[in-house]
């Protein structure tokens, strides 16, 4: 099984990039996936050199994309940030850079245009992240989010647009983030895990409870829902995934827990869950 990672949104309403460096450190997790929020508090520079000093690996930086806006002058500065955001995942040495491509833009009810605004804003910065050497992994969301995060929503869809862009997923480019949470339910997920190969650049768990009580802020801890991450996670590593387990929890629930408990369980439920 892939090493565990930890996802710093799963504390984030406790700890600090630092502390979630330390508690990593403590707690025998040997990778990280930052979100950007809580990177930049800290500053790129230093939280990479923290990074490597605890020795953890960073299995992903959250995240970019979110190309959808209701103007030209909105897209132009979308794809002016995820230029910076490639630096940032290029200084880290993340495995990638997690893309979430924007729902509709407000008010807006053209989902194909919608769409092609995604397809445009990651070819306008494909070849950057080829030059720096940094795998944009996209990420089908659950179709709930459609309206407002994501209107890429299936694992077929991200491949077609890495069809589209090019497949070279090793030395940077275009792959796929697959989270269990979004994916569970797609009667073509074996078959589309299995078509993506090696351009599987992140793996994300977490479970879906029942019922569910937030669209977004109540996911679960492996093992506490409904969705069988082993076999997702033996689909996975049968296409020659050997990357991190990321354990990636946005809860209200989770985050009023003390990070230690939630980590130490983390651990506990990787081994028996994931
Ligand atoms: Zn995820």
């Amino acid at each position: 099984m892939g090493p565990l990672s930890l996802n710093t949104v799963s504390v984030r309403e406790r700890w600090s990039l630092a502390q979630c460096i330390e508690g990593c450190a403590r707690h025998g997790i040997p990778a990280i996936s930052p979100w950007r929020d809580v990177l930049h508090a800290m500053g790129v520079a230093q939280a990479a050199s923290a990074i490597r000093a605890a020795g953890l690996s960073v299995s992903g930086l959250c995240r970019g994309g979110m190309f959808t806006a209701a103007d030209a002058a909105g897209r132009a500065a979308s794809i002016e940030d995820n230029r910076r955001a490639i630096e940032e995942a290029h200084a880290l040495g993340a495995a990638c850079r997690v893309m979430v491509c924007g729902g509709l833009p407000p008010g807006s009810r053209d989902l194909e245009g919608a769409r092609a605004m995604v397809q445009d804003g990651l070819a306008a910065i494909v070849d950057d992240a080829r030059a720096a050497g940094v795998t944009l992994a996209l990420e089908p969301l659950h179709p709930m989010t459609c309206a407002d995060r994501s209107v890429l929503s299936t694992l077929g869809q991200a491949l077609d647009l890495c069809d589209l862009l090019g497949n070279e997923c090793e030395e940077g480019g275009v792959g796929v983030a697959l989270d269990v949470y979004h994916v569970w339910w797609d009667p073509a997920l074996a078959a589309q895990i299995a078509r993506a190969g090696s351009r599987i650049a992140a793996f994300h768990v977490c479970d879906w409870l029942v019922p569910t009580t937030d669209l977004v802020f109540d996911r679960g801890m492996p093992g506490d829902g409904v969705i069988d991450i082993a076999s997702i996670r033996a689909m996975v590593e049968a296409t020659g995934y050997d990357g991190a387990v990321e354990c990636e929890i946005l809860s209200h629930k989770w985050w009023q827990q003390d990070p230690d408990d939630v980590l130490d369980l983390m651990v506990q439920r990787h081994a028996t869950h994931c």
